[in-house]
């Protein structure tokens, strides 16, 4: 029969899939041949050679061949379920154990002939507990006597009817099959054949050439990605036209005469890099990347100054009103004496005030707004905007960030983050911009001291506020919700919540102290009050929620105490930690809380080891892995991976990069006719579902 194209046939027309099976293969978004050809395994389970009973060693994993020999349910005094069977062969007896699955009884007869994998462990008796097992039938060349895949599978469907249906699907559609790599890459990189690849990830002959199957199908979704990446970039940078600023040396010195300190290296050289770009015709797209108060806004304010001194005007957006706020206090006192017309744009804003503000931008009246999605979603239009600035921009999405970017006519970009990750990781995720990174903080910073401490010692962390407020300082205490809840489950209801625990503290714990309140859900009007009473230190405590996470910018408030502290991620209990140790004396972070999960216990650990933002990031990236750290591409993060790992596959990252980029570097338009296949390829996967490439 003739071979039909892979990647459109529908999975129906394989024998075996009728319209129920088809449904189920759906939910595991197997819609086509090339789909399950790429439904990798989760594992493999070396069945060429079973271990005899006799030889089993116990703590490791081994693959047995046997009989049932007796089958029954049972419970334990306390009450459990527990489904036994005995399987035997030449040597001995190993015994298999299930809990509350009681209807596997149905399964299993007497006589069986089954293999058994799982993890050997001994009490009286040999005993695998959970066992993965498969019942040997004739015809299983499949499932046993080999290196055998393992997929993850929702019910209804069974190791054995998968790995069928993939053996099948090889045999009649893989000869159609095409890799996107061109022949000269794929040399350069010792890579094997496509269809080797995908014949040997799901049925590999050795593990040696299971290595090389992964190896290839990896490179080449890195490829495809970095490819994308490394022609958005260059088409960014070639036929994009933008603005070129003029610089300016006395516009350096006025500069930095707006502050009180000298600016540090790592900031000299981050100004330095943005002006250049910024000078440059084309538009700038640039990541400035820095810890917590590793003085960003510092370097935003001289970019926000030279669009203005270009008679363009510029835009700065933060994640939180409350963030927004402060920038807009700083950023106007310092650069309103110079004549600059800086405004704030922010929903919560009276609506005559917002359009009042509007029609200025439109007018080009303002020079430099500050605001937050506000200036997205409120139909605002610029008169001559030539650089947007995003605040914390791992909040944002990629197309919001679009959005803002199309009020003008391809203006300068700069995005700024906290979450410092490895430049070469950055690079990865990044890669279509220009990082820039701190690698200091300012001098003159006392450490931050962080302590995990129980609930026994409470009495003791509210004495050490009350110290550290008659020393003139100010404290946060942050809890994880705004409001207590009675009829939610119990462990969400255990919770402590800011409006509850403010009184509490007011009334009872520090009655001669001044307590305030912020949270997401006040109006405007009462957050920014807040926000200046503790400014000028009239607020000795500042309960909160995690609104105070992004920037806030309190020098004088040495201590940190997050109620509940088991429930924040790494990084964000880092940006809350940040928000001291501003001034140069000491502070204090104070985790209160129960780490009873492992990775809690790594989370506390990592912060009261060490204050490096890059360590915690890259800590925080391990426990949570890639995914869940970067979110989505969508959401500004990474695009979906089906194969590589980016941590543990980052080698095989660089390689694919660098041959990504060279590959652009000679044929920018991808018009050679050996790239034609990789182009064809490229479109498919990214056609209308991120902005991220546009090949003609
Ligand atoms: P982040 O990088 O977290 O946004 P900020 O820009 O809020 O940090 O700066 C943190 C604090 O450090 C601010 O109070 C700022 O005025 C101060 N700062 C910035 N640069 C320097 C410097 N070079 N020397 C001393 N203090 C600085
Ligand atoms: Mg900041």
């Amino acid at each position: 029969m003739q071979a039909k194209k892979w990647e459109k046939t529908d999975i129906r027309y394989l024998k075996g899939v009728g319209p129920k099976k088809a449904e189920i293969l759906q939910k595991l978004d197997i819609n086509t041949v090339e789909d399950l050809l790429y439904y990798l395994p989760r594992r493999y389970e070396d069945r060429s050679n079973f271990t005899l009973v006799k030889d089993l060693k116990v703590g490791e994993h081994h693959a047995v061949r046997g009989k049932v020999l007796t089958l029954g349910n049972h419970a334990t005094r306390k009450g459990i379920r527990v489904f036994q069977i005995a399987v035997g062969d030449k040597t001995g007896i190993i015994y298999c154990v299930w809990f509350n699955q009681p209807f596997l009884r149905k399964l299993f007869k007497v006589g069986q002939e089954l293999i058994l994998y799982g993890k050997v462990e001994k009490y009286k008796k040999l005993q695998i507990n959970h066992p993965e097992y498969e019942f040997v039938t004739e015809n299983n060349s499949l499932n046993m006597g080999r290196i055998v895949p393992v997929y993850s599978l929702t019910q209804d469907i069974t190791q054995r009817y998968i790995r069928f249906l993939t053996h099948e699907a090889i045999a009649r559609f893989l000869s159609s099959a095409k890799g996107a790599l061109p022949t000269r890459i794929m040399a350069r990189a010792h890579l094997v054949d496509f269809c080797f690849a995908i014949q040997n990830i799901h049925f590999p002959a050795s593990f040696a050439n299971l290595d090389r199957a992964y190896r290839r199908l990896v490179f080449e979704e890195f490829f495809i990605l970095q490819l994308a990446l490394a022609l958005k970039k260059k088409s960014a940078k070639t036929k994009t036209p933008g603005i070129r600023h003029n610089l300016d040396a006395h516009l350096m010195e006025a500069f930095k005469k707006l502050f009180s300190f000298e600016l540090t290296n790592s900031q000299l050289k981050a100004i330095n890099e943005i002006q250049i770009d910024m000078a440059n015709p084309k538009p700038m797209n640039r990541l400035l990347e820095g810890d917590v108060g590793s003085g960003k806004t510092a370097i935003a304010i001289y970019a926000l100054l030279l669009s203005f001194k270009n008679g363009y005007q510029a835009a700065l957006m933060a994640p939180t009103e409350i963030l927004a706020r402060q920038h807009y206090m700083t950023i106007s006192e310092l650069l309103m004496p110079l004549g600059v017309n800086v405004r704030l744009l922010v929903s919560g804003l009276k609506p005559e005030k917002k359009l009042e503000i509007k029609k200025e931008i439109d007018s080009g009246e303002v020079d430099i707004v500050i605001g937050t999605h506000a200036l997205i979603w409120e139909n605002v239009e610029f008169k001559k905007l030539g650089l947007i600035v995003i605040d914390e921009q791992h909040k944002f999405g990629v197309s919001q960030r679009q959005l803002l970017q199309k009020k003008g006519w391809n203006p300068d970009v700069l995005l700024m983050t906290a979450t410092p990750i490895p430049r070469t990781l950055a690079l990865t995720v990044y890669g279509d911009l220009d990082i820039s990174v701190i690698k200091e903080l300012p001098g003159g910073r006392c450490p931050i001291t962080t302590y995990c401490i129980e609930e026994e010692n409470r009495q003791k962390v509210y004495q050490f506020i009350k110290e550290e407020i008659e020393a003139g300082h100010q404290a946060y205490i942050v809890y994880p919700r705004i409001w207590s809840s009675k009829n939610t489950r119990a462990s969400e209801s255990k919770l402590k919540a800011a409006t509850t625990m403010y009184n509490k503290l007011q009334e009872e714990i520090f009655p001669d102290l001044k307590v305030g309140l912020i949270h997401g859900r006040m109006d405007a009007k009462e957050k920014e009050a807040v926000m200046k009473k503790l400014k000028s230190n009239k607020i000795n405590i500042l309960v909160s929620t995690t609104v105070i996470e992004v920037g806030i910018d309190i020098p004088n408030a040495s201590v940190m105490v997050i109620e509940n502290a088991e429930r924040f991620g790494l990084s964000q209990l880092h940006q809350m930690r940040g928000r001291i140790g501003r001034g140069d004396y000491p502070s204090y972070c104070i985790l209160m809380g129960n780490p009873r999960t492992e990775s809690a216990k790594r989370r506390f650990f990592t912060m009261s080891e060490t204050q490096d933002g890059f360590k915690v990031a890259a800590e925080d990236l391990e426990l949570r892995g890639p995914g869940e750290f970067f979110g989505t591409r969508q959401h500004g993060g990474l695009p979906e991976l089906r194969f590589g790992n980016i941590l543990k596959d980052f080698d095989i990252m660089e390689q694919a990069r660098a041959e990504a980029f060279r590959l652009v570097e000679e044929d920018q338009d991808l018009v050679d006719p050996r790239n034609s296949f990789v182009k064809e390829v490229l479109k498919r996967r990214f056609s209308g579902k991120f902005d991220l490439i546009n090949v003609g």
